[in-house]
């Protein structure tokens, strides 16, 4: 039987797998279950949607893993899985490489959860529910956070007392795994301008931006949580600290509501108060689900525009994940905004989905490249197992 690799990224609600023959590049198998916790739906390259069995609202994220393993396992033609590749959204200042898992750093992983409640606990149950399966089975973890680890300490430090800093309680930023594909794919689309100043715009139900300068990252919208920054699906992104004091002392809410309402009621869904999905949004033509694109869209020009005194001015902007890489009318949108750089897309260039959407005049390039997280994760796991 030939040796797979497997690739998990295992969300709050969802968990997306691929599986990679040795040595090639494009995954043999992709799949994936939505809905966890609400109304979860399987499906998967060639694979009919009842072949985990039954899945309900109660079936734990762990059990959904081993079943997804099962199925695996119960497929002879997917090959024989050798190795498992993680993506984790938090490294902390411990782990900036890509690291093999051992009870130490599983337990040193389990620390940061308060740092990213609602993914780091998910990431992890992945990786102990794979131990359970077959618990002497190589496995990677690969951090989300990784990819910042090049920032100057000016870029990641907050007005803060020097103690917390210290601490920790510094900008991480994340989406680091797809930044570090797009960065190595850069000079394939944008040849030597590739290593000037470029801000790359992960725009999907979690949205971030990465200002970076010779391909390394250099300043980024997330900060210390995957809250900052950017409107989200659900996420609030940057928000004035002295509202968080409001709703807790004059509000009388509880740090667990404040967590609730930041991470799963604001963003897109929240403002529109129809859905987080921007797909849906389009299509729904309410006002208030305009007038959440609206602001999704100029609240990004304008984290875009707070990471440039970090990168000294503008080359090239890139759009990726699920927006950016589908929605001409929010990368227009965000585009309106920055017509005083110089920036100008060609409309048809965009409508019609092209690499490279800049209008001839523009004084900024600006492209749209699909990520490939799973890709970058494959690679480090090759590097680490073998
Ligand atoms: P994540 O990986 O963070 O869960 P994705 O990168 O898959 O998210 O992006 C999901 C987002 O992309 C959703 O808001 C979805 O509505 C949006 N999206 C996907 N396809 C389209 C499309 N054709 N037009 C507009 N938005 C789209």
């Amino acid at each position: 039987m030939a040796d797979v690799q497997l690739v998990m990224n295992a969300g709050s609600s969802s968990l997306k797998f691929s599986a990679y023959a040795s040595h090639e590049n494009d995954p043999i198998l992709k799949g994936k279950v939505t809905g966890i916790g609400r109304a979860p739906e399987f499906s998967a390259t060639g694979a009919q949607a009842d072949a985990l069995g039954e899945l309900t609202p109660e079936t734990p994220h762990g059990e959904i893993v081993q079943r997804v393993l099962g199925w695996l396992t119960a497929h002879p033609e997917f090959g024989d899985i050798r190795a498992v590749g993680h993506r984790v959204v938090h490294g902390g200042r411990d782990f900036s490489k890509p690291v093999l898992i051992t009870d130490k750093v599983l337990q040193q992983l389990t620390e940061l959860e308060p740092l990213a409640p609602s993914h780091q606990p998910h990431n992890l149950g992945a990786i102990r529910a794979v131990q359970g399966w077959k618990a002497d089975l190589p496995q990677v973890a690969c951090f989300d956070t990784g990819f910042h680890a090049s920032q100057p300490k000016l870029n990641k430090m907050f007005g803060l007392p020097r103690a917390l800093t210290d601490q920790g309680v510094i900008r991480y930023g994340f989406h680091g795994l797809s930044y570090e594909y797009i960065a190595r794919v850069l000079p394939r689309h944008f040849g030597e301008v590739a290593d000037g100043r470029v801000v790359v715009a992960h725009l999907g139900n979690g949205a971030s931006m990465c200002a970076m300068n010779g391909r390394r990252s250099v300043a980024t919208t997330m900060g210390f949580s995957a809250l900052d920054g950017l409107v989200m699906g659900r996420r609030c992104g940057s928000i004035d600290p002295g509202v968080l004091i409001y709703l807790q002392q004059g509000l009388g809410m509880t740090p667990q509501q404040v967590e609730k309402l930041l991470y799963k009621e604001s963003g897109l869904q929240g403002v529109s108060g129809v859905s987080n999905a921007m797909q849906v949004l389009q299509e729904s033509g309410t006002p208030e689900a305009m007038e959440a694109i609206e602001l999704f869209c100029l609240r990004a020009a304008q984290e875009l525009s707070r990471t440039l005194p970090c990168i000294g001015g503008l080359d090239a902007l890139v759009f990726t994940a699920g927006i950016g890489e589908n929605s001409p009318r929010v990368r227009s949108g965000i585009c309106a905004h920055l017509k005083w750089l110089g920036l100008e897309i060609d409309e048809n260039a965009n409508e019609t989905g092209a690499d490279l959407i800049h209008a001839k005049a523009s004084a900024v390039q600006v492209g749209v490249i699909a990520t490939d997280e799973e890709g970058v994760i494959v690679g480090h796991m090759r590097d680490l197992v073998g």
